[in-house]
């Protein structure tokens, strides 16, 4: 019931004239995918080229960052509702390199996905723990504070725009991705939360994408998990076979047990 979604986080990589050329080549190499949802977040600069070079093709354009307030004296910020003006269809927010490079809390996070669904876009939303908090047996209780603190103050019809991606920090652009089992423990983890938090609807029917290394190798694995609906991919994102591939990953009625 979950329709999957493939995403692609580009960071700070790409100029406007790359970036369209890579949305040209995904336009035309994933046409015919009908049964998940691509998403690319390109650079700020190149959002509204990448607009246009995806229009009539199944991709759809987010940002990676936004700030809480649709307009005001906040230089250098855009808006959710300036996304909104040039196309855009929604934000990442919470992604671990803005939590720790730029200091960003839980609580500016939900105002941001709070700013986000009141432009009536969608909110990525970035959760995951350091190799540090696993150790310590931490995880979980990091995952519950960054899920309870992060989606504070929304109802379950706001959850229709949220789509939760699980990034362990140490997964991501390291090389060493989660196992299957590790990534489906943290996902049931994460969707008993939805459930106790929202309700047992907002449970099933919220996707949650797994980030951190996804790459044509192993994405057939991760996909065939029973709570993973999805991958939020960096690097591979930028190669154009690589992220092709990552959207052609063997659907669940054909993956070999
Ligand atoms: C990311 O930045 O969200 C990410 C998962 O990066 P990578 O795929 O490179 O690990």
């Amino acid at each position: 019931m979950r329709k999957p979604i493939i995403a692609g986080n580009w960071k700070l990589h790409k100029t406007v004239n790359e970036s369209r050329h890579l949305i040209q080549t995904l336009a035309e190499n994933l046409k015919d995918v009908t049964d998940a949802e691509i998403v690319v977040a390109p650079v700020f600069t190149a959002l509204e080229s990448a607009v246009a070079a995806a229009k009539g093709s199944p991709i759809a354009i987010a940002a990676q960052n936004c700030y809480p307030a649709s307009s005001g004296a906040f230089t250098g910020e855009v808006s959710p509702t300036l996304l909104k003006d040039i196309g855009c269809t929604g934000a990442i927010v919470g992604h671990s390199e803005r939590r720790q490079l730029f200091g960003e809390s839980n609580a500016f996070i939900n105002a941001k996905v709070q700013a986000l669904l009141a432009a009536g876009l969608r909110a990525i939303f970035c959760i995951g723990e350091t190799l540090e908090e696993r150790e310590s047996g931490r995880m979980y209780d990091i995952l519950t504070g960054q899920v309870k603190e992060g989606l504070a103050g929304l109802t379950p019809e706001d959850m229709d725009k949220v789509v939760v991606a699980y990034e362990p920090v140490w997964a991501i652009g390291t090389g060493k991705t989660a196992s299957d089992e590790e990534a489906e423990e943290a996902h049931a983890f994460i969707r008993g939360l939805l459930q106790g938090i929202f309700n047992e609807n907002v449970a099933d029917k919220t996707p949650i994408l797994y980030g951190g290394s996804v790459k044509p190798g192993n994405v057939d694995g991760l996909m065939a998990q029973e709570d993973i609906d999805g991958v939020l991919v960096g690097g591979a994102s930028l190669v154009a076979e690589d992220f092709i591939r990552i959207a052609r990953f063997q659907r669940s009625e054909t993956v070999q047990q």
